[in-house]
């Protein structure tokens, strides 16, 4: 469990960051918070010669409510969302996820901006900014592109993301009618399951909804039959919902492992679907 030999820089402002990743290329990672990389280095999974440290880069580390809805820098820590009153209000779903990541300790020094370069497929932000519509903006040396959640997260341990870019911010609209709710694995408190919904309503009916699931496939995607399905059910009738909700997976190679097998997760997403619109219809 002791990570092969490793040289250490920290640069000050993005461009430095850019410099040397051009230096080293794919012997260099960045590193953010810490809490996926080093499990991973201690395994020898990923054996990176260089580290460079992006966490005191300023200015990637902020929380703004806009008229648009939330900018977020990528080095916010999921402590911070779920402490953040403009989080709670403005995108429950989030700070929902947010408080339920692992521990406090994996809460105090993970990022938002680190979990979503992960790619993990049981990481629970995947499935709300699928479900909020999240837009992830992403710097290189020659200039920044944004691309939509739906364009970003692309499989398993793979995003948009390319290894001499950076991400630096996510942006939400507002989605107050919005929550997200999970099946924790006892050991980790990664997502068995994990599902995230956001509701627009018209008086007591669904308008809309995006749902998204996460720990069931390779990746987390969007239940986009139970997105048609919900729309004009009755917010407050549980049976309905419950219906809509019921192929939830389908289409899924749901993945098995010692814990939960593919059967049972995509049994979960339904239960957990149903559960997470419910939660949103109430906000
Ligand atoms: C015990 C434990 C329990 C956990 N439980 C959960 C859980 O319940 N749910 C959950 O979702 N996660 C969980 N995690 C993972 C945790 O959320 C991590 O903090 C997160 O996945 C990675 O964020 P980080 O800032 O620590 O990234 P790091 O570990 O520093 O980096 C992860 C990867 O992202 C890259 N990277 C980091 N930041 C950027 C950036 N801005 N731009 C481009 N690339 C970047 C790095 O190069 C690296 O490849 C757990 C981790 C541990 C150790």
């Amino acid at each position: 469990m002791i990570p092969s030999a490793f040289d250490y820089a920290r640069p000050e402002n993005l461009q430095d960051a850019f410099a040397l990743l051009a230096e080293h290329g794919d012997e260099a990672k960045l590193i953010a918070g810490g809490h996926s990389l080093l499990p991973m280095m201690k395994l020898r999974l990923a054996t990176p010669s260089i580290l460079i440290d992006i966490s005191r880069i300023d200015g990637l580390a902020g929380i703004d409510a806009t008229r648009d809805g939330l900018k977020l820098g990528a080095l916010v820590t999921h402590a911070a969302l779920a402490a953040s009153e403009q989080v709670r209000k403005l995108a429950p779903a989030l700070a929902d996820a947010a408080a339920q990541i692992g521990d406090t300790q994996v809460r105090n020094r993970g990022t938002l901006g680190g979990a979503c370069a992960h790619g993990d497929p049981a990481a629970d932000y995947p499935a709300v900014l699928l479900a909020l519509g999240a837009r992830l903006r992403i710097a290189k040396k020659g200039g920044e592109t944004v691309k939509e959640a739906d364009d970003f997260f692309r499989g398993m341990f793979e995003t948009a993301l390319e290894g001499d870019a950076i991400l630096t911010e996510i942006a939400l609209g507002p989605a107050p009618h919005s929550a997200y709710v999970k099946f924790p694995h006892p050991a980790s408190h990664y997502a068995v399951v994990g599902v995230a919904a956001k509701l627009e309503l018209q008086g007591a009916k669904i308008a809309s909804a995006r749902v998204a699931i996460t720990g069931v496939g390779d990746s987390a995607f969007r239940a986009k039959s139970v997105e048609k399905a919900l729309s004009g059910v009755d917010a407050g009738d549980a049976a309905a919902i419950r219906s809509a909700c019921i192929d939830a997976a389908a289409g899924i190679e749901a993945r098995s492992d010692v814990f939960a097998s593919g059967s049972y997760r995509a049994a979960m997403a339904a239960v957990y679907a149903a559960r997470a619109v419910t939660a949103a219809a109430i906000r």
